[in-house]
């Protein structure tokens, strides 16, 4: 089924409301729920970008599917992995730095509907990135960009700036009785 250009105008950037979206809290849920967002989002022909500031060497079933889906999808990871895993604050920042640079040029750009700035919240937690950055670079974005923010512990600027705020709350979790990640459920 292919979305027709009529269809796509059913929401011109002209009268949309640019939304600041934020998924936060420990629980599991906020990197896949950004990527329903972005489905929904594809099937009105929209156009979506997302960096993954904290991703760079996993290899997940999402960025494998991007790389050869047939719509205007693109993920660009960067950084080590987990921070926990690495524990080098200067490695790190350095590839945050990089997630930064291609983010900002996105936002500023103005090309795509929809932007996800995967793990930024944490990334902001841990003074990675400084939030007043980032912050007038969202300020200024076209007024029709919708940007969603993933990751733990987002700082209350973030989430008194947002519009949008939901935090994904642990009750259980499988690493919580020894069960290790697996493909199709964590990356
Ligand atoms: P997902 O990508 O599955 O939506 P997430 O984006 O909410 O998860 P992150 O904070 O990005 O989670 O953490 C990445 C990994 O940590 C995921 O593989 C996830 O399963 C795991 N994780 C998330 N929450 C918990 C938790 N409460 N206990 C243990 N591991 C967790
Ligand atoms: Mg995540």
């Amino acid at each position: 089924m292919n979305i027709s250009p009529q269809e796509y105008s059913l929401s011109p950037r002209s009268s949309r409301k640019g939304l600041v979206l934020v998924y936060t809290g420990n629980g599991k849920g906020k990197t896949t729920a950004a990527l329903g967002l972005a489905f929904r989002a594809l099937g009105w022909n929209w156009s979506v970008f997302m960096v993954q500031f904290l991703k760079g060497k996993w290899n997940t079933g999402e960025r494998i599917l991007a790389t050869h889906f047939p719509f205007p999808f693109e993920i660009h990871s960067f950084g080590e992995g987990f921070t926990w895993e690495t524990r080098d604050f200067e490695r790190e920042r350095a590839g945050v730095l990089e997630a930064w640079t291609l983010a900002e040029q996105v936002i500023r750009n103005g090309d795509h509907d929809l932007v996800i700035l995967d793990e930024i919240n944490y990334v902001l937690s841990r003074n990675y990135l400084e939030w007043n950055t980032v912050g007038n670079v969202l300020h200024n974005r076209p007024t029709w960009m919708h940007v969603l923010l993933t990751g733990q512990d987002a700082p209350k600027a973030v989430i008194e700036y947002a519009d949008l705020v939901t935090e994904m709350r642990s009750i259980k979790h499988p690493f919580d009785t020894g069960i290790k990640g697996q493909h199709g459920i964590e990356f």
